[in-house]
């Protein structure tokens, strides 16, 4: 028998952002619209549950243009692509459907306007990421990716005073700011976008993990390995020195992981649903008898409009 009883301490916000909530909606009103099969260059959202649900419903996910035969449905997905992509599908007749969250829209626009006014753009991120690939691929001939404190020494540009960063959406606040400063102190005229580019969901889901985490002994963070801004809720609670898991829903769950714990931070990135919250919520209440005691950081109600096509296709 236990001693003593097991809180879990559900944070707020957490999962869907608006970005998401956007391309899902997008998703399945196009299969509605048009029907299966509807293609998808990429991962709709990077989240296993997510993209095994949607693959039921008809929807194929591709990684190349060349694998979606010619005049067929496409949707593009919440992390943006490149000009090139957007040529492709328009050279193959493909019925094109933008689900890129406005958020990335934005570091695009940016990186199209510095590089337009003859600026070297760093774009801090991570390689190989879908998001990355798209805006690298606005101005790659402008374009440099910053990847840690490290990289900023080695880089080169033609001009010292003709230097700009932007920043992928979904990284860890703390590390940008590590990487912005070493490329200030080398950097004296380095410029920015206004508004920064990290999102307003990245940064208060981070929030509430760093407020939380501290107060508990086990962190769960649900959400997919490949997304990033996922991992980056997992990192931030692993720093705090508690273990932190990350995990796509009860079934990653190990009693082993709740030995002498009594609080629990439970979380999920910006792509994870709640259903996969809500039965790790069930499996820990039933198993260890466990309460749940939400722990609201800040209120959220950021929506986005579906695309254009989706919006004239409804009026
Ligand atoms: Fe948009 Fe941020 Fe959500 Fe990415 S995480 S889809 S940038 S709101």
């Amino acid at each position: 028998l236990r001693k003593f009883e097991m809180k879990i301490l559900l944070a707020s916000p957490r999962g869907f952002c608006a970005g998401v909530n956007m391309a899902i909606e997008s998703l399945d009103l196009t299969l509605t619209e048009f029907g299966a099969p509807v293609y998808v260059y990429h991962e709709i959202v990077h989240n296993q549950y997510v993209v095994e649900s949607f693959k039921k419903k008809g929807a194929v996910f591709v990684d190349a243009i060349a694998d979606v035969p010619e005049g067929s449905v496409l949707l593009f997905s919440a992390h943006g692509v490149s000009p090139e992509i957007r040529k492709m599908a328009a050279d193959r007749n493909l019925n094109a459907i933008d689900a890129t969250c406005p958020l990335v829209t934005k570091v695009h626009l940016e990186a199209v306007k510095y590089a337009r006014e003859g600026y070297t753009i760093f774009l801090i991120g991570h390689e190989g990421h879908d998001e990355v690939i798209g805006t690298m691929g606005e101005a790659p001939e402008s374009m440099v990716l910053v990847e840690s404190v490290e990289d900023v020494a080695k880089l080169e540009v033609p001009d010292d005073a003709q230097v700009a960063y932007l920043t992928q959406t979904t990284l860890s606040v703390d590390d940008a700011n590590r990487i912005i400063q070493a490329l200030r102190a080398r950097y004296k005229n380095l410029v920015n976008p206004p508004k920064e580019d990290i999102c307003y969901a990245t940064q208060n889901r981070q929030e509430a993990v760093r407020k939380i985490a501290c107060d508990t002994d086990l962190c769960l963070v649900l959400g997919s390995q490949n997304s990033s801004n996922s991992q980056r809720l997992r990192e931030l609670a692993g720093d705090t020195g508690k273990p932190a898991y990350l995990i796509d829903g009860k079934a990653d769950l190990d009693s082993a992981w709740f030995e002498g714990v009594e609080s629990v931070l439970v979380t999920a990135g910006a792509s994870a649903p709640e259903t996969v919250v809500q039965e790790c919520l069930d499996w820990i209440v039933q198993k260890f008898g466990a309460t749940v005691e939400p722990v609201i950081i800040r209120q959220e109600n950021v929506s986005f409009p579906l695309p254009k096509k989706l919006r004239q296709l409804q009026a």
